[in-house]
């Protein structure tokens, strides 16, 4: 029976953590907040007084921390991961285990871990999600996974417990990637969307009327269809309440940066994805950085 190791339990990593728990898998849990690792368990999983402990004899270590410095002070820092399993290796002369991040963080520390990884024998791969909160409670999760095709396939059934989609994007890294450029697309989308609704509206068009047309029409996208930031058409949108998040401006934020840092060190142009960065970095100054990332639709509207 594999042995996994969850190492951070937020709004993400708790949904993922249940799954793997009903999944079967013996699950060992560690967060720095106590009463994160106290809901782990009231889920099936072993609580584990600090990550070393949770990832020594682990087969799989998953991590899903907010960002790319925590997982690199994890697992080659004061964590002490890469340490603990390595030497659990070592005594017990077991396969090396699989260490895999879901957290979204920049391509060249997912690079960087890697290779740290590599260094000490250990498999390492970047795995981070798309759906949100409500896909990691679900099951129902993306994953875009750069890394060796040997430790993907060996990490195949630990995604089906937490997945709807896996995707192998191809070595170190590019899991990571995948998951900017797509997030950029997003949140240049949502504004782009956003900006088509108030255009409307002040042509003259009711939301559902507007809505109708170009979801049928080549403006089509999924910031329209399934998040739309109009209040009516889509129900389960976050603007029809009151632009709770969802996903917020703070994380859209994150990755509009991750990903035009990292297009600025491989001398990629994208324009509007700095638009974007600086439209949500207005808003996460002006306050807004917990609301929806459908929340621009507001300020078109002047009602921020
Ligand atoms: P979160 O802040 O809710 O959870 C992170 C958890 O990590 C916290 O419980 C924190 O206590 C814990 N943690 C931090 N450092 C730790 C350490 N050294 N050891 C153990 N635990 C530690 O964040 P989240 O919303 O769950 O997001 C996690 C990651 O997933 C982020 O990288 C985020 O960008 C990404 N992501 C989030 C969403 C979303 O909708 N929330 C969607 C896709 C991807």
């Amino acid at each position: 029976m594999t042995r996994i190791a969850f190492i951070g339990l937020g709004n993400m990593g708790s949904g993922m953590c249940a799954n793997l728990c009903r999944a079967g898998f013996t699950v060992q849990a560690f967060d720095l907040v106590p009463q994160a690792i106290e809901r782990a368990v009231s889920d099936g999983a072993h609580a584990a007084r600090s990550a070393a402990e949770a990832a020594t004899g682990a087969d799989v270590v998953i991590s899903m921390l907010p960002a790319g410095d925590h997982v690199l002070d994890l697992y080659f820092g004061a964590g002490r991961v890469a340490e603990a399993v390595a030497q659990s290796v070592d005594d017990a002369g077991r396969p090396a285990p699989l260490l895999i991040d879901c957290s979204t963080i920049a391509v060249a520390q997912a690079r960087e871990a890697f290779e740290r990884a590599s260094a000490i024998g250990l498999t390492m791969l970047d795995a981070p999600v798309s759906g949100g909160v409500a896909a990691a409670g679900a099951g129902s999760l993306t994953f875009m996974v750069g890394g060796a095709s040997d430790g993907f396939q060996r990490a195949q059934p630990v995604f089906e417990a937490m997945a709807a989609n896996v995707f192998h994007a191809g070595e170190a890294g590019n899991g990571q990637a995948a998951k900017i450029a797509n997030n950029m697309l997003l949140g240049v989308s949502m504004i782009a969307t956003c900006e088509a609704f108030h255009l409307a509206e002040a042509l003259g068009l009711d939301a559902q009327t507007f809505f109708d047309i170009s979801s049928k029409a080549s403006g089509q996208c999924w910031s329209m269809t399934t998040y739309c930031p109009a209040p009516g058409p889509v129900p389960t949108a976050p603007s029809n309440r009151d632009y709770q998040p969802g996903f917020s401006v703070a994380m859209m934020l994150k990755d509009l940066q991750l990903a035009t840092s990292a297009a600025s060190a491989h001398g990629a142009d994208v324009d509007f994805g700095r638009a974007a960065e600086q439209a949500y970095a207005a808003l996460a100054t002006a306050g807004h950085d917990q609301r929806d990332f459908s929340v621009p639709m507001l300020a078109l509207k002047g009602e921020l």
